[in-house]
């Protein structure tokens, strides 16, 4: 969709960056010509995601990093600055989450999910605009969220809250780092299935069936988060900012005519 060399001379960190979309989305940076940090715990999925930016011609490096650390942040920027200079844009992917009941849901559990969503995407997003005013630079977020900061999320509590929050986030940093020439958007997904997802999910998932409950009538392709991180991000969305972008084909928007029956939340999730 962009002219090839968008991204020329960008320096564009993904956070998650090694995994499912997180992956898709630095791909199609590279592929605009962006410089790529692949930044996360693992030293396998970072290297996922160096390999894949790679196999589209871009500099890419993988750089160890908990979200929710912000030394750990710190060390991870300085890190990127010396290897492909500074950050011009931040993707705030890194996620957790897993279905329960809020019944049931643990203080760990919550802590996990609020830490690594919400204050991770707080603390990277505080390190990149530091940086970026101490250079006088404009610079680019977008974070990921959920159509679930919208709607609420059964039996995802502690996603649904943190995505919200992140959602709120994103239009309060909008306004405060406009004059700093720093544009904050999110992007909410729908359902978009990939190879990351862990083994037992995806053995429980049949996309026909998937695809029958979308109103497009196919679940996303992860590539296509990409190309709405990259036009977000890009000069051609340059007065847009604080905006919430949902690429879900229309799902959370749908209501039938007539409801089907309600069902408690713990009827329907595994025993
Ligand atoms: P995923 O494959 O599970 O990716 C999550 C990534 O976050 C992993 O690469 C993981 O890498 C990283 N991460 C987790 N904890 C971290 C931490 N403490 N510090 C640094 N990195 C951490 O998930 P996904 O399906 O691609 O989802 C990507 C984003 O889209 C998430 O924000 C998710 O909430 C959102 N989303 C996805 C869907 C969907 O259908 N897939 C729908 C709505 C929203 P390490 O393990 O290496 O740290």
């Amino acid at each position: 969709m962009l002219p090839a060399g968008t991204y020329e001379g960008a320096t564009v960190l993904v956070t998650g960056g090694g995994t499912g979309l997180g992956k898709a989305i630095a791909v199609e940076f590279g592929r605009l010509g962006a410089s790529v940090a692949v930044a996360s715990r693992s030293p396998e999925h970072r290297a996922a995601g160096v390999a894949a930016v790679e196999a589209v011609g871009s500099r890419c490096v993988g750089v160890g990093m908990d979200v929710r650390d912000p030394a750990a942040i710190a060390a991870a920027f300085d890190l990127v600055e010396d290897q492909l200079g500074p950050v011009d844009v931040l993707v705030n992917n890194a996620a957790a989450n897993f279905p329960v009941a809020a019944a049931d849901l643990s203080p760990n559990g919550w802590r996990a999910v609020e830490q690594i969503v919400l204050d991770g995407t707080f603390f990277c997003s505080q390190e990149l605009r530091r940086r970026a005013a101490a250079r006088g630079s404009e610079a680019v977020i977008v974070n990921i969220a959920a159509t679930q900061a919208m709607t609420g999320g059964p039996g995802m509590a502690h996603s649904a809250a943190a995505k919200a929050g992140v959602v709120s986030l994103t239009k309060t940093l909008a306004v405060e780092w406009a004059p700093d020439g720093i544009r904050v958007n999110a992007i909410a997904p729908g359902l978009f299935p990939h190879d990351d997802m862990p083994a037992a999910i995806r053995a429980a998932r049949d996309e026909s069936v998937d695809a029958a409950r979308q109103p497009a009538g196919r679940v996303g392709q992860p590539h296509e988060l990409g190309w709405a991180a990259t036009w977000l991000c890009s000069p051609y969305a340059s007065f847009v900012t604080g905006h919430v972008l949902v690429v879900d084909g229309g799902n959370w928007l749908r209501r039938d005519f007539a409801m089907p029956p309600f069902r408690p939340i713990t009827d329907q999730l595994p025993r």
